[in-house]
């Protein structure tokens, strides 16, 4: 722990840590649901939809490497035991329990909804108090946002395969 890094953040440092940690676990339970949903996909499109979410699944990782970086650099500790991960996080955890391309995706979206709105409150919350966690965060928020329009493009195609399908 860098002792003067610490000491420019405009703010409780333990509720950073809290607020970190929410976000790592919340990249370990999206980085399993698009891998294992890239592995089980079955329907139309399933080749270009497993692609995409196994590209997430990497990106969701490396995520969850840039937060424990944090954490870590903050000296705090990341979430030590993955059983832990459903209190710390505050997007669902969605089983790929129907393998359908639609459902898979629709699980995806919403996961990706709650990540955006998840680093746009830690923005808020850091904006003018951490700038490192501020600039960090606004890296992830990128991605996630072009997670969720990836995802909603593809379930626009697959929607339009279809309809036009059954005519
Ligand atoms: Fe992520
Ligand atoms: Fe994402
Ligand atoms: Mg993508």
């Amino acid at each position: 722990m860098g002792t003067i890094g610490r000491k420019i953040i405009g703010m409780d440092v333990d509720e950073l840590l809290r607020l970190l940690n929410a976000a790592f676990a919340s990249e370990w339970l999206a980085y399993y649901q698009y891998w294992l949903g890239a592995k089980l996909i079955k329907g139309p499109m399933k080749d270009a939809v497993a692609a995409e979410l196994n590209l997430h699944a990497t990106e969701e990782l490396n995520h969850a490497v840039l937060l424990a970086g944090r954490i870590i650099q903050l000296g705090g500790t990341p979430v030590l035991d993955p059983k832990a991960w459903f209190d710390h996080s505050p997007c669902a955890y969605e089983a790929p329990a129907d393998p359908y391309v639609a459902v898979i995706l629709d699980q995806n979206i919403a996961g990706e909804q709650c990540a955006i709105t998840s680093y746009k409150q830690l923005m808020d919350t850091t904006k003018d108090k951490d700038m490192v966690t501020y600039n960090l965060a606004l890296t992830i928020l990128e991605q996630e946002v072009e997670h969720e329009e990836d995802l909603q493009s593809l379930k626009e195609d697959l929607d339009l395969m279809v309809s036009r399908g059954s005519r």
